[in-house]
């Protein structure tokens, strides 16, 4: 469904090169191609205006990080964002279900037919029992499809919760009072009610289940919805977020082809959380909602994404600012700092490990084979620099050529590669003065060749 914003940032993310921040100029190009993929993917627009707004927002200015590109750095900020939008914001518990009453705890089901209500209602049932030793009762409210109460009395059975026969001739309110009534009286910590769905939005089906809430007073009402539908999951949404106090959305049939556009749309016409995810037929296909892992499914740049965490954790920023606040002081930038600055760049896993962690179409990209030779050529100026003294290491000046030899020796190799070390230091020098310890992460950058 997103196929597209993966290709799309996947072409940013090999233009956007050689920056040390993200500016307006350089994400304008890549929060473009970021609306066209979600507008392709037929996520609405106000939710893309928003999403896109925001990215922005925390996008420009910040600080590209050690070995990564800005193309890869704003990937990061759009998973932060998408991750945000599906519900991390809310915090950990947003996606648990609520069982803050006198038992039992009602759920309503509410969504189009066909959603996967019933189907959903049996696996909530099995999960409740299972992982949470609740005792459970299913009734069904849908008196107008021939097969529904059959259909949840055969998915309650097979997960061994109990069933509230109801008939087609009954009034679904009255059914559902009954089945509170025999809830109660027989200790079941929870009630789940499905009720009736119609193809579409449906005037009529909306009043009854308004009626239906306002009857039973549920503490969840959950809106079961389809992650294949595109834009009409906004319509229904807003529908039903519009008729009743939702208090969650269950995504259904996340195991087919969709990536979860919906999931983007329904939050941000619902602002209510995805507590659930379908994600088979069978009755244990029913997942607690992670809003960091449908971010990553939906961006689908597979490990970018964990180049991107390893960057964040690597870098040591207070080290950063304090030599460039050195350098702004008008301190010299010496060979201590260069090994500083060396060091960091081999926290962050290593050049070549960190390239191991990007997807195929990028490794051929980034070309492996002169990363592998720049982390061994970061290896062997470290060792160079080991060769060192102190005072050497403060004054690079010191070293003529008889201190030159000493040191290649003590390193294991020529004096040449000394010598060449020394001009790459001497570069970094007159760059950091130009940079007024301004670039440090562009720096950083250009070391990697
Ligand atoms: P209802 O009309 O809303 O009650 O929908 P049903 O529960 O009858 O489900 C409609 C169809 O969707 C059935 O064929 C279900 O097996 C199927 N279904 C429901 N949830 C999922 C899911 O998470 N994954 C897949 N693959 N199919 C599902």
């Amino acid at each position: 469904m997103l196929d597209n914003l993966t290709q799309r940032l996947a072409k940013v993310v090999k233009t956007m090169r050689g920056e040390a921040r993200l500016t307006e100029s350089n994400t304008a190009e890549m929060l473009r191609e970021v609306r066209l993929a979600l507008l392709e993917a037929d996520v609405a627009l106000p939710a893309v205006r928003e999403f896109i707004a925001k990215v922005k927002e925390k996008a420009v200015g910040e600080e590209v990080i050690g070995s990564l590109t800005p193309g890869q750095a704003l990937v990061g900020v759009v998973q932060r964002e998408l991750a945000d939008i599906m519900g991390a914001d809310l915090g950990p518990d947003a996606s648990q279900l609520n069982f803050a009453t006198q038992p039992p705890a009602v759920i309503l089901m509410a969504g189009l037919q066909g959603a996967g209500k019933t189907t959903t209602v049996g696996k909530l049932a099995k999960y409740l029992r299972e992982q949470q030793r609740k005792k459970v009762l299913t009734v069904s409210a849908d008196v107008y499809r021939p097969a529904a109460i059959g259909q949840l009395q055969t998915v309650t059975g097979q997960v061994g919760a109990d069933f509230f026969p109801s008939q087609p001739t009954d009034k679904p309110v009255d059914i559902a009072l009954a089945a509170l009534d025999y809830a109660r009286k027989h200790y079941h910590d929870v009630l789940i009610i499905d009720t009736a769905g119609r193809l579409g939005i449906d005037e009529a089906m909306m009043q009854e289940i308004a009626a239906l809430h306002a009857a039973v007073k549920p503490i969840e009402t959950l809106f079961v919805v389809d992650a294949m539908l595109g834009q009409d999951a906004i319509n229904t949404a807003k529908a039903f977020n519009d008729a009743l106090p939702l208090t969650g959305v269950v995504l259904t049939k996340l195991d087919g082809d969709a990536r979860g556009g919906a999931a983007l749309s329904v939050r941000h016409v619902t602002g209510k959380p995805i507590k659930f995810t379908g994600v088979a037929e069978k009755l244990d296909g029913l997942e607690a909602f992670d809003p960091t892992r449908m971010a990553n499914r939906i961006l689908g740049m597979g490990d970018i994404l964990a180049l991107v965490e390893e960057a964040r954790k690597g870098v040591d920023v207070a080290a950063a600012q304090d030599l460039a606040q050195k350098i702004k002081g008008g301190g010299k930038f010496d060979l201590n700092d260069f090994k500083a600055q060396l060091s960091q760049m081999k926290k962050m896993g290593g050049l070549s490990g960190l390239v191991d962690k990007l997807p195929a179409q990028f490794q051929q990209a980034a070309s492996g084979a002169s990363m592998d030779q720049a982390e061994k050529q970061v290896r062997r100026m470290e060792g160079i620099i080991n060769a060192m003294t102190p005072a050497e290491r403060a004054k690079p000046e010191l070293i003529k050529a008889s201190r030159k030899r000493r040191i290649a020796a003590g390193a294991g190799v020529q004096v040449q590669e000394v010598n060449r070390m020394l001009s790459q230091f001497e570069q970094m020098q007159s760059m950091m003065k130009k940079l007024k310890g301004g670039g440090m992460m562009k720096m950083m950058r250009s070391l990697k060749g």
